[in-house]
């Protein structure tokens, strides 16, 4: 048995030399990202200011709040001429009605501004 080394390698010469391949950029559909991420808003963020309110009457122990004290009222009606809510002024029930009541007897006399919407 003579192993005859079968020395064909077949080179296969015929390389397809058909240069021009044709890679053409292939134009990547890129862009269109789906950045829809983000969000989460912080959920129910309870974020409440624990400081006590006190109505200053109070503490002042006002039991009746004067009209014509107006630098006093004016402490309680911002640029709009509007009354101060309760909840911003943190003043009492007693106590801002009574307020109110002041600030309109200053407007009617001309002390105060009226509200200027
Ligand atoms: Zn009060």
């Amino acid at each position: 048995m003579s192993r005859n080394y079968n020395d064909d390698r077949e080179r296969s010469d015929n390389f397809d030399r058909s240069g021009d391949r044709d890679s053409r950029g292939g134009g990547g559909r890129g862009g269109d990202r789906d950045s829809r991420g983000g969000g989460g808003r912080g959920g129910p963020g309870g974020r409440r200011m624990h400081r006590r309110k006190v109505c200053r009457f109070c503490l002042d122990k006002v039991d009746l709040i004067d009209f014509k004290d107006t630098k006093l009222l004016q402490n309680y009606i911002p640029e709009r001429g509007k009354i101060l809510p309760r909840r911003i002024s943190g003043s009492c029930a007693t106590h801002q009605r009574m307020l109110a009541e002041a600030i309109k007897r200053a407007r009617n006399i001309a002390l105060l501004p009226y509200a200027t919407a």
